[in-house]
């Protein structure tokens, strides 16, 4: 017997058997390239560490979809992040249904990972990661309060310091409707208490108006919190049914131009938000991630530590001759508007 595991978890079982007999790349064999399947540019890639939600929240049906939350062992993800950084890969982007609640399953099981026990759990992993030397962005984190150990790891300069908290809305009335993770938890203290430990923390967070039963007091206290908070990066959608979700049996339909008008003014809101926040990195030395280059403006497209790939902002370098796609740059900021920052290679 090479080990005990739960009932499906397929990769303990492979793990296990890797670790007594390690498999032999073979490319004419191999469906995915040694460094795992990735759909994404070569110099980043999505790691996923779960499968499944223990949340029920009421517009979602993805536990109805993939089952409660299933989490990787430590050591698989590990082994994957290594390969994938072999082949070239700069930025990993962690992702799941809840990243926070990784290893709740089974119970931060270890496993075994280069000689190491190594627990199936947000902060071990994280550090875990951290310590390979690629950009480890965390996305589906929930305010729970053993993120501020995490936060600690961003402060070190381990983790990037960015946060993808999908808190969907603030006010406590909707939160509950909405059955939310952490809806009890007091996000803005929790905040100010990160950016105390990393001020140089970015929060992205997207929102839904209009959910059924949202007053105008509901929106008005979300306006308020997300200026507060000082969201660095907001998307928002208009509430939609989703077919098998219990939301839709809530009463208080929201009609849809007002879903529209608080659309647009929570955009409104967001944007001045992200304008300010943008404007106090103006002046920094910074370093970037190059996404694409236009040789024939002599510019790059690039990203900071604080915006993810796809659904952040840029960083767009000026007289960046020389420069490739993936190269990991170091900027001086000039300029910014409501989404975007604008550089020019730093002077050495
Ligand atoms: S929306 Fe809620 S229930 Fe759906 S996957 Fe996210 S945390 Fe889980």
């Amino acid at each position: 017997m090479l080990a005990i595991t739960g009932p499906h978890q397929y990769e303990s079982v492979v793990s296990a058997v890797h670790q007594h007999l390690p498999p032999v790349p073979n490319r004419f064999v191999d469906l995915v390239p040694e460094s795992g399947l990735k759909l994404t540019p070569r110099h980043y890639a999505y790691l996923k560490i779960s499968e499944g939600c223990n949340n029920r929240c009421s517009f979602c049906i993805i536990p109805q979809i993939r089952g409660d939350l299933v989490s990787r062992p430590a050591a698989g993800i590990l082994g994957e992040a290594e390969g994938l950084i072999r082949s070239g890969v700069k930025e990993l982007l962690v992702i799941s249904q809840d990243t926070s609640a990784y290893g709740v399953d089974v119970k931060f099981a270890t496993s075994k990972y280069r000689g190491r026990e190594v627990k199936a759990k947000f902060y071990d992993l994280a550090k875990e990661l951290g310590q390979m030397g690629a950009w480890t962005r965390l996305h589906y984190v929930y305010p729970y309060p053993h993120v501020d150990q995490v936060i600690e790891l961003m402060a070190e300069g381990l983790v990037l310091p960015y946060l993808d908290i999908p808190f969907q809305h603030a006010s406590p009335n909707v939160l509950k409707s909405m059955r939310r993770p952490a809806n009890q938890e007091k996000t803005l203290d929790r905040i100010k208490k990160w950016r105390d430990i990393c001020p140089d923390l970015a929060i992205r967070s997207n929102f839904i108006v209009g959910y059924p039963g949202e007053t105008e007091e509901d929106f008005e206290f979300l306006l308020d919190w997300l200026e507060e908070a000082e969201i660095d990066r907001a998307g928002c959608f208009k509430y939609e049914p989703v077919t098998g979700a219990p939301a839709n049996e809530l009463d208080g339909v929201v009609p849809e131009e007002v879903k529209d008008e608080r659309f647009a003014q929570l955009m409104e809101v967001a944007q001045d938000v992200s304008f300010h926040r943008l404007q106090q990195k103006v002046g920094r030395t910074i370093d970037v991630i190059v996404d694409d280059v236009r040789p024939e403006e002599n510019r790059v497209i690039a990203r900071s530590k604080w915006d993810a790939p796809e659904i952040d902002g840029n960083v767009i370098v000026s007289n960046a001759t020389g420069i490739k796609i993936g190269d990991i740059v170091s900027v001086t900021v000039t300029d910014n508007d409501e989404y975007d920052l604008f550089a020019t290679p730093a002077l050495n």
